[in-house]
């Protein structure tokens, strides 16, 4: 019985997707800021329940998440969450005009909007053929909303500003042309140049993540501007097409500007659960261990881990996020996560 038992652990455990994954780290918070829990109450229910199951599975305090959305239900999304979830308000279709008009930022951080979520990925994806529309984010039409941010202190939150473009050979189907993909990132460049006081956290990593010389264009943007964030939504499943060495370096060299997502929808099924936490924790493991790791949130492509030291993580899983969000960090201590 003790033999067939030894049998198990050793040989099937590794291969089974049951090896438990046990975090070296169950005292850091980690903040998801990229999550798309929106107005669904119900799937608020199956975030609190997943939060337990991540605890007692993986002993990760998965503690919070910046929602990008669901703004009309703001305090019934506080009460259920138990002030777990915090929201924004968010535009889906800014080629056809932003929703939010500069007289609404102020307002909005009164209100406890921690954000201004805009999704500004390849216009095609939003304008119909011969549709006329705003096709980059350094569009004029969006300058005066981007100055009351600015001035406001409203943060861009989880800005999708194009789509990955992998290397020649390996595109893929988001932004398989170049030039249309580098026009949006240099879209991108311009409202940094033009606002060097917005505070912007850019979703996927800005889609700088795909290729060995986009993450050197990622260093150029994170060393000339003081206020660009990054956060890791959806990118650990590209990290394979990156050199190890240099995506490690990345992260020891700016630790202070990358933040812990993953693009999460809203949960809505309950089976999902134990699928999810499981997710969830290949990410740790991938940023945590020096293990091969099955896959990222999303896709099954392997990956190695990273092997990041404390402090980064923790920069990585909250610290980051308190200097940026308003109000998180009072939320926080209410929520007794901090002292
Ligand atoms: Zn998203």
């Amino acid at each position: 019985m003790r033999t067939l038992a030894v049998i198990f652990y050793l040989v099937l455990i590794p291969f089974s997707g049951f090896s438990r994954f046990t975090t070296l780290y169950p005292d850091i918070p980690r903040i998801d800021v990229h999550a798309h829990v929106h107005n669904n109450f119900g799937g608020i229910a199956n975030y609190l329940s997943m939060r337990e199951l991540m605890v007692s599975t993986h002993k990760i305090d998965l503690a919070m998440w910046i929602n990008l959305g669901g703004e009309s239900a703001i305090d019934t999304i506080n009460e259920l969450s138990g002030g777990r979830i915090m929201t924004c308000i968010s535009d889906y279709s800014p080629q056809r005009g932003l929703t939010y008009k500069p007289g609404d930022m102020a307002p909005s951080l009164r209100k406890g909007y921690v954000g201004y979520k805009i999704w500004h990925g390849p216009y095609h994806r939003r304008l119909k053929e011969g549709e006329e529309g705003i096709k980059y984010i350094d569009d004029p039409a969006h300058e005066p909303v981007f100055a009351a941010m600015e001035k406001e202190g409203m943060p861009g939150a989880s800005l999708h500003i194009s789509d990955p473009n992998g290397p020649f050979g390996n595109r893929g189907n988001w932004a398989a042309d170049p030039v249309a993909f580098w026009r949006e990132i240099i879209g991108l460049e311009r409202v940094l140049h033009r606002h060097p006081d917005l505070i912007l956290v850019v979703a996927h990593g800005a889609w700088l993540v795909c290729q060995d010389a986009q993450l050197d264009f990622l260093r150029y943007m994170l060393s000339t501007y003081p206020n660009f964030y990054i956060d890791l939504a959806a990118t650990f499943q590209y990290f394979y097409l990156l050199d190890h060495a240099n995506l490690r370096d990345f992260f020891i060299e700016y630790p202070d500007r990358i933040l812990y997502g993953t693009d999460i929808g809203s949960l809505a099924d309950k089976s999902a659960i134990p699928e999810i936490v499981e997710r969830y924790a290949r990410t740790f493991r991938i940023l945590e261990t020096d293990q091969m790791v099955e896959g990222g949130f999303f896709s099954m492509n392997p990956v190695m881990g990273l092997n990041l030291p404390r402090e980064v993580l923790e920069k990585i899983y909250y610290r980051n996020a308190l200097k940026i969000y308003p109000g998180l960090e009072s939320r926080m201590r209410d929520i007794e996560l901090l002292n």
